[in-house]
């Protein structure tokens, strides 16, 4: 009995951690928490919003002058510089 229980805290602990890796989240920290608390941690890590790919989102405003003017992607949500019209990131148009 006790085998199954280390055996589903195992397979929660690793869907915890690969979701998380997939919001840019610890996995490592995550299986942890899926490891000890189940099903409550695959509904946490469900839950949380997952962390922006904010370097490239900083290095575009950094690159383009950034400021008030600089507008946001509808298509991909990256923010591009005033001075172009077409997104850096997908070349859609603003
Ligand atoms: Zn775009």
């Amino acid at each position: 009995m006790v085998e199954y229980l280390i055996l589903a805290s195992l397979i929660s602990g690793g869907f915890s951690a690969y979701i998380a890796k997939e919001k840019n989240r610890s996995a490592m920290n995550w299986f942890f928490l899926g490891f000890f608390f189940n099903l409550f941690a695959l509904i946490a890590i469900s839950a949380v919003p997952p962390v922006s790919n904010s370097p490239i989102h900083y290095e575009s405003v950094a690159a383009t002058g950034g400021g008030l003017k600089s507008w946001i992607c509808p298509n991909c949500k990256t923010l591009n510089g005033f001075a172009i019209d077409v997104c850096h990131k997908c070349g859609a148009k603003r």
